[in-house]
């Protein structure tokens, strides 16, 4: 199989013909800078923010934010990365370890936010306390959690805009998890720029990396020789995700480009979803004023966020009483 460019050896087929390594990556960075320039993820004047993990999505994203500001003469002050620390005895230590090598490799200034340090424990020890209480998984504690620290992080960096790394498969599998359920409202939250457009308090979330397959940004990292860790979360459960992610790999082997296909039809009714639902008030789009958390000052469209319910959890039901 050789490259439909130059001819040299191709390192992947994609729908349009197969690509050598110096091909593939022209191709990876310019659909990514097009994507910010189309969606208009990123603007001169905004302060950025990147959301790592130290996987491959994110570092991709951290990198090619950064190549973005050089190509576009963007001050690279401007630039910063977040990571969270859940506290995931044996995972997050090796991934946080890559992470701030890679930033200190890439010169790039790196924020760390705890759980223990805002909930007072780690999510190893928070989890049995509010699971036996509630039944709550791991992952929604986390999620819960992550979502807001993420948050409080980009605004103490003084960020306009919060990168995250979410690739094609990601958005593709939460818009037909969303229909399945017949959840398509939350669907209008989704698209390459979501969040809450007109609360002080909440920084507008990006994808540059949004129409990026996970087998384009995983090959990309690969041939960029990145450090990327491997190792999964420990509480990574089979998950009805994991189902549909399954199908969706099934079904683009089977009939390549499904993954886009979904992504460009929902891209095409993303408006008339956003227009639909824009006055639901469980919809972070809303045009309403938004509330913010009489606890922590978050934005929330509760009285209480979900983040302090937890909290609360654990302050009531702590044997050891810490915070
Ligand atoms: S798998 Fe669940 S617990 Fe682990 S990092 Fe992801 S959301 Fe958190
Ligand atoms: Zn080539
Ligand atoms: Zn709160």
């Amino acid at each position: 199989m050789n490259c439909n460019k130059c001819q040299d050896k191709a390192v992947i087929k994609l729908q349009h013909g197969s690509l050598c390594k110096k091909h593939f990556i022209d191709y990876f960075e310019s659909k990514v800078f097009q994507t910010i320039n189309k969606f208009e993820l990123i603007r001169r004047d905004d302060k950025v923010c990147v959301a790592a993990s130290g996987g491959k999505d994110s570092l991709s994203a951290l990198y090619l934010t950064k190549k973005y500001f050089l190509k576009y003469n963007i001050p690279l002050q401007n630039l910063n990365a977040l990571i969270i620390n859940e506290g995931i005895y044996g995972y997050r230590e090796k991934t946080l370890q890559d992470l701030q090598d890679f930033c200190k490799d890439q010169d790039i200034n790196l924020k760390i936010l705890s759980f223990k340090e805002f909930y007072g424990k780690d999510l190893d020890q928070a989890y049995p306390i509010i699971n036996k209480i509630t039944g709550k998984k791991p992952c929604n504690i986390c999620g819960v959690w992550r979502r807001q620290l993420i948050n409080i992080g980009a605004r103490e960096l003084g960020a306009t805009k919060l990168v995250t790394g979410h690739n094609l498969d990601d958005e593709s599998q939460v818009v037909l998890m969303n229909m399945f359920k017949a959840n398509v409202k939350i669907s209008a939250k989704l698209g390459p720029m979501s969040g809450i457009s007109n609360h002080e308090n909440f920084v507008r979330r990006v994808k540059p990396l949004y129409l990026c397959s996970e087998k384009e940004t995983r090959l990309y990292a690969l041939l960029k020789k990145w450090k990327v860790e491997f190792t999964e979360c420990p509480y990574v459960t089979e998950s009805y995700r994991a189902e549909v992610r399954e199908m969706l790999n099934n079904m683009e082997e089977k009939y390549p480009g499904t993954k886009t296909g979904i992504i460009n039809s929902f891209l095409d009714t993303l408006p008339l979803l956003k227009e639909k639902f824009k006055d639901d008030k469980n919809n972070h789009q809303t045009t309403n004023k938004p509330n913010v958390c009489e606890i922590c000052s978050e934005p929330t469209n509760k009285k209480v966020c979900n983040a302090c319910e937890l909290k609360k959890i654990i302050i009531n039901n702590d044997t050891t009483k810490t915070k």
